[in-house]
């Protein structure tokens, strides 16, 4: 049962289910795009979950991106149950579940090492993704065998800890899979993935001819970068700073895991730069998705604390935006150049390569596993459908590749595969507080009032008579300009209504509610004819 993840990118969470027994995978949260504001991040709703609390053996994390970690106080809060990950995986968990004053019983997974819970047996396979740790999962289950891959690529160039280990997947096909949910996210991309080490000449280039700061910006997860630039960075005589409060705390999980490696005494923090000269720090600034209240961006307009860019730095952005948040990151780009630094991104030099399997990783990956069936995941619909068809191509049955989203149940058994019916999977949208759920609704009305801004015409009437006490004010915020223009909208609007309060029917004279809502659809009608617009209208009508 996938909650989240089919059909969007993040919100990974999937629940497999045997008879009164559930385990979850992955309990991830989802970044908002421009068009919700307010909105802090999205969690799955783990509603199916709270009302089985009971029945739930085990979460498991594959890795520890927030697209697959980040919900899982949200997955505890709906059914306590073991938390199972990975060494680095369970050090970013810890860090957020101490943020929440939160804890949870969280349990080592080593790839080769099984582990039990309930009727499930989970077998963690190591792969090649941009974090650390990464794992796919062989499930076994008393209907066969699940292989979750997890995000994933297959990188056979990499380092043996980093490398996807295609024997185990191998084996398991050997063993005979039941389903293979397999990762969509570059489905669009042709041949392999690029190896981790192909940023090494772009960032020696960055370091050779910067006379500054160096300032790289990756997601705060991407040890194997962080782990590779920084040696760069030595190398060339530069110290090594972590910046903005995510990549501080991530690193230093990182570096008392000793996973990352870098000696303390080639180590800056945030607040001692301004005593280095410039040409000997490489910074890692987070924020390399645009995200307005981050390190790079406060750089980016001068306004950050410790640091700052200009002439003779360089900044590089080694990450991918994350559809939706293009604007963003261009507009960032654009505040950086006009500080005076450098910008190298990744369509000006290949300082940045995918986590995730293209067309042939994906191929690769079906070939090892010969699954029965395919269950296409991460992704946005049009990922799903085309990583549908590119195993098709393949050589697996149409019929054996199951397209679903967000509440479509697959029920799978050895006789075969269907969807069964939907289930409740809907989104969390949270706020900075990160605690109250928004409504829909809210977020609506505010995109509304983005968009078409306010009005609100007031009205003062005499309890008595029903009449006028004075001339009805209309005050607006986002709608008309202050001028000639907009101050003869306004007096036209302010005479409709006089007029309408005039010639109400003698039955709403003794309604304010009924005076509302008259006053409300009027002047939505006037300002559509008058202004093509559709301001948000709130009449306020007191009687003294
Ligand atoms: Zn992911
Ligand atoms: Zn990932």
């Amino acid at each position: 049962m996938p909650l989240g993840g089919l059909g969007e990118f993040g919100l990974n969470a999937c629940v497999l289910e045997w008879q009164d027994h559930l385990l979850l995978v992955d309990a991830g949260v989802m970044f908002p795009s421009a068009e919700m504001p307010g909105v802090d991040s999205i969690v799955p709703d783990f509603q199916y979950l709270a009302e089985r609390r009971e029945r739930l053996r085990a979460i498991v994390l594959t890795h520890g991106h927030e697209d697959h970690i980040g919900g899982l106080a949200f997955a505890l809060q709906a059914a306590p149950a073991p938390v199972y990950g990975s060494r680095l995986t369970l050090g970013f968990v810890r860090r957020r579940l101490q943020d929440r004053a939160a804890s949870a019983d969280l349990r080592l997974l080593t790839p080769g090492q099984s582990v039990e819970a309930g009727p499930f047996r989970i077998h963690p396979i190591r792969v090649s993704h941009s974090v650390l740790d990464s794992l796919a999962l062989a499930i076994e289950t008393p209907a066969g065998v699940v292989v979750a891959s997890g995000d994933f690529k297959i990188d056979a160039r990499a380092p043996e800890e980093e490398r996807t280990d295609l024997g185990a997947l191998s084996a398991w096909g050997d063993r005979g899979v039941l389903v293979l949910l397999s990762d969509s996210t570059n489905v669009e991309e042709r041949g392999s993935t690029a190896t981790e080490d192909d940023v090494l000449p772009a960032f020696q280039d960055v370091f050779d001819r910067t006379g500054g700061k160096v300032m790289v910006s990756c997601f705060a997860t991407s040890i194997p970068r962080i782990q590779r630039v920084a040696d760069l960075a030595r190398r060339a005589g530069r110290r090594v700073g972590f910046v903005g409060r995510r990549m501080a705390d991530n690193t230093e999980v990182a570096l008392e895991l000793g996973v990352l490696r870098i000696p303390p005494s080639d180590l800056v923090s945030s607040g001692e730069v301004g005593q280095h000269p410039p040409e000997t720090l490489c910074l890692f600034v987070a924020g390399s998705q645009g995200e307005p209240l981050s390190a790079l961006s406060m750089v980016s307009v001068n306004e950050h604390r410790d640091i700052s860019a200009g002439p003779g730095d360089t900044v590089v952005l080694s990450a991918r935006a994350i559809p939706g948040n293009e604007r963003a990151v261009s507009r960032l780009i654009g505040n950086l150049f006009r500080r005076g630094c450098d910008v190298v991104h990744p369509g000006l030099a290949r300082v940045h390569v995918s986590g995730h399997g293209n067309q042939d990783d994906l191929v690769e990956l079906l070939r090892r596993v010969r699954p029965p069936y395919l269950v296409p995941i991460h992704g946005e619909y049009r990922m799903l459908a085309q990583h549908a068809r590119l195993a098709v191509r393949a050589g697996l049955p149409a019929a054996s590749v199951l397209v679903a989203e967000d509440g479509e149940v697959l029920e799978l058994s050895a006789d075969g595969a269907r969807k069964a019916e939907r289930i409740a999977a809907g989104r969390i949208l949270l706020d900075r507080s990160g605690v109250e759920g928004l409504e829909e609704m809210v977020v609506r009305d505010r995109r509304h009032l983005s968009v078409e801004g306010i009005v609100v015409p007031v009205v003062v009437l005499d309890k008595q008579t029903g009449r006028m006490e004075s001339a009805p004010e209309i005050v607006t915020r986002g709608f008309v300009d202050d001028d000639e223009r907009g101050a003869e909208l306004l007096g036209d609007a302010g005479r409709l209504v006089a007029e309408a309060v005039a010639s109400r029917p003698e039955e709403e004279r003794h309604d304010p509610a009924l005076t509302r809502e008259r006053l409300r659809l009027e002047l939505r009608r006037f300002f559509r004819k008058r202004t093509q617009r559709r301001p948000m209208v709130i009449p306020v009508v007191m009687e003294v």
